[in-house]
């Protein structure tokens, strides 16, 4: 491979495991340490992975990091509302103009994530003890590429359908659980000139992001979203050098 690695940054909340015995039994520094250390077992010198927190200033996400960020990842639950709005704009602008974005778990109903999808992304919920079948729905997909047709997750949250958000551009998972919900687990879309992610399985209180066909899915959804990233000169880094650059060219037109 000639391209230079794929820039990472993966991003954790980092607020349930500091505050819930459990959840730090299992992520004792945190999920986004183990998130990132899969991502570097599966993509090896093809990555450079960096992490960022909530309690960083400017939540680790300054517009220098964002604009040496080929693919963000998302996992947020707890503290969605404590995410700077300013920092929002910043990463959808980025979004906009070809930053990738993989979207986790109860990210789907982060800021971020709303605003790129436009609907509440609200969704059914049991928090349980579920054992979730993921099943690959649409195997030629590069995201699918060295799993299973199906995989399980012995021990999971429900998530289930209706799940609100825009019809996905591709789906390549769908999750049925023990009590007999679906979910559409694995969903691709695209916004401006990025690509989106979203991968449901990945609750708190479950080891979930140690298994192999997780971390494998990460890896590919990472890839994935990496591959069409804008990578260098992306037009607009910030919400603000959007509303310029619209000005100068209706300013040129006139
Ligand atoms: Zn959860």
């Amino acid at each position: 491979m000639t391209e230079s690695p794929l820039r990472v940054t993966v991003w954790g909340e980092y607020v349930h495991e500091r505050q819930n015995e459990a959840v730090a039994a299992i992520y004792p520094d945190g999920m986004h340490e183990v998130i990132a250390s899969g991502l570097r077992d599966q993509l090896g010198q093809d990555l450079a992975v960096r992490t960022a927190t909530l309690d960083q200033p400017e939540h680790g996400l300054t517009e220098d990091v964002l604009q040496n960020t080929d693919v963000l990842t998302w996992w947020g639950h707890k503290a969605h509302q404590r995410v700077d709005d300013r920092i929002v704009n910043r990463v959808v602008a980025n979004v906009h103009s070809g930053m990738g974005l993989v979207v986790l778990h109860s990210g789907h109903e982060s800021k971020l994530f709303m605003r790129l999808m436009g609907t509440t992304c609200s969704l059914r919920w049991r928090e349980s003890d579920d054992r979730e079948i993921v099943y690959c729905v649409n195997p030629g997909h590069p995201i699918a590429r060295g799993l299973p047709e199906a995989f399980v997750i012995p021990r999971q949250e429900m998530y289930g359908e209706f799940f609100d958000i825009p019809q996905p551009d591709e789906l390549v998972f769908l999750s049925s659980f023990t009590g007999g919900e679906v979910f559409r687990s694995g969903c691709c879309f695209t916004r401006g000139a990025g690509s989106i992610f979203y991968f449901s399985p990945g609750h708190e209180t479950y080891p979930v992001y140690y298994q192999k066909e997780v971390q494998q899915v990460l890896a590919n959804g990472v890839r994935w979203a990496g591959n069409r990233a804008v990578r260098r000169n992306r037009p607009f880094t910030s919400f603000e050098s959007q509303i310029d650059w619209f000005e100068n060219q209706s300013e040129a037109v006139r």
